[in-house]
């Protein structure tokens, strides 16, 4: 039982109201003209998706919110940890909700932050009425309820300034929803609004994170890996596949294209050695990396390529270094282009791919590694050592043998 207002509420009376809810603000969407109802599709399909192994998920909208209501006895927290993955959501929050009637409110709202009130000493109260017919006003919603939950939490006081605890008081068309505030989320834009492009995926730190985050932007995206077995591992291909899946936890799944590319490496060293240019190797091993992976992007419809390039990190990243492996008639994204190694491991920890991207297994780049690579490349140079050379008997070869797979989050 619960008193309030000489009104006793039986809990069983009002149960039906005392459901929970999730409530995803968007984010840059609500900013849209006439196509945000597009935009909003996309991140309601995305949300489905994500859900996809809960039963009994119902997901609606209306006035720049995502209403994600679940079946009796969902894991709520599991939803939540997936929610906070969907680009598109700028702030979740978990609310209770409620029928519109303020007696209802009252005992709603005080036995949903009873337990929460015993770790905090200040409280207040935040409405907001967006259905208008509703008969209090905010501010009246605000003082007569926080009469009642001074009332009845009598450890609390109020504080409108700096309260350790707000309880927010949303009226809007359908329900009245009671929470405590939001929770930033992933922010961005829908995947799948913005087209496709084929990320160029190694085993390191920074290509994971240059996919996230053009994916962030709303763009769908594939991996495209080179291998070159023997010299690489079976291992060092399967964590190459758990970045693709720890990707598709943020993107949805992930086409994965794996490209053999022992021959070419091979035809590339020896053919340096002989003409005693070592040094351009990793330059034109990229060259061919990205010719190849814009045959495939070509092929399968992408817009766009996307590397984990940064400015000066490595000698084949150097100013003419980039100039020498821009060679693409696709535009190629280098998200990190302009960012420093700490904050790309900081991006890296929070997606949860730095620690798979430690392992220490080898990847193609480090086989036949020059001693003395080339950090003032001439693109002339290189063009004419690869023509010379000449891979396109092995570049059709290897597109032809591309292995696809298609990679699901965890
Ligand atoms: P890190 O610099 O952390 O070792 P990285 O992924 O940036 O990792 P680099 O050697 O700097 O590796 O390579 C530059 C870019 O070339 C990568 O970001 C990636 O986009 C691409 N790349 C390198 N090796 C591969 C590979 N084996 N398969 C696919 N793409 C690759
Ligand atoms: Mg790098």
């Amino acid at each position: 039982m619960c008193y309030n207002n000489n009104v006793y509420l039986c809990y069983h009376e009002i149960g039906l109201f005392m459901k929970e809810i999730f409530l995803a603000k968007e984010g840059e969407i609500a900013l849209k003209g006439l196509n945000k109802k597009t935009f909003e599709n996309v991140l309601m399909k995305n949300i489905r998706y994500t859900l996809s192994d809960f039963s009994g998920v119902n997901v609606s909208r209306a006035q720049s919110v995502i209403y994600i209501k679940l079946a009796d006895g969902t894991d709520y927290d599991a939803v939540y940890e997936r929610l906070k993955k969907v680009f598109g959501i700028k702030a979740i929050c978990r609310a209770r909700l409620c029928e519109k009637n303020f007696d209802v409110i009252k005992v709603a709202a005080v036995d949903y932050i009873r337990d929460i009130a015993a770790d905090f000493r200040t409280f207040k109260v935040e409405a907001k009425r967006s259905d208008k017919k509703f008969p209090l006003d905010s501010p009246a919603i605000s003082r007569e309820l926080g009469g009642c939950i001074l009332e009845q939490i009598p450890h609390l006081s109020v504080d409108v300034h700096r309260p350790d605890l707000t309880v927010n008081i949303e009226i809007r068309e359908e329900h009245c929803y009671i929470h405590t505030g939001n929770v930033p989320a992933a922010g961005g834009l829908p995947v799948g609004t913005s087209g496709y492009a084929l990320g160029l995926l190694s085993g390191g730190i920074d290509s994971p994170v240059a996919l996230y985050m053009i994916a962030k932007r709303g763009v769908k995206v594939a991996a495209i890996h080179f291998e070159a077995p023997p010299y690489t591992s079976e291992r060092a291909k399967l964590k190459v596949i758990d970045l693709a899946k720890k990707i598709a936890a943020w993107s949805g799944s992930v086409r994965f294209y794996s490209v053999p590319f022992t021959a070419i490496q091979e035809r590339l060293r020896d053919g340096l050695t002989a003409a005693g240019e070592d040094g351009y190797f990793t330059i034109i091993m990229r060259r061919l990396m990205l010719s190849i992976a814009e045959k495939i992007a070509k092929k399968e419809g992408f817009d766009a390529l996307i590397t984990g390039e940064s400015i000066g990190q490595v000698a084949s990243q150097t100013m003419g270094a980039l100039r020498c492996t821009n060679i693409c008639e696709l535009p190629v994204f280098r998200p990190l282009i302009g960012m420093d190694k700490t904050d790309i491991i900081d991006i890296a920890e929070k997606i949860d791919t730095f620690e798979t991207s430690s392992l220490p297994y080898e990847d193609c780049c480090t086989v036949f590694t020059p001693k003395h690579p080339r950090t003032h490349p001439s693109k002339e140079i290189a063009e004419k050592l690869q023509d010379n050379i000449n891979f396109s008997d092995l570049t059709e070869i290897a597109v032809a043998n591309t292995e696809i797979l298609h990679i699901r989050p965890d």
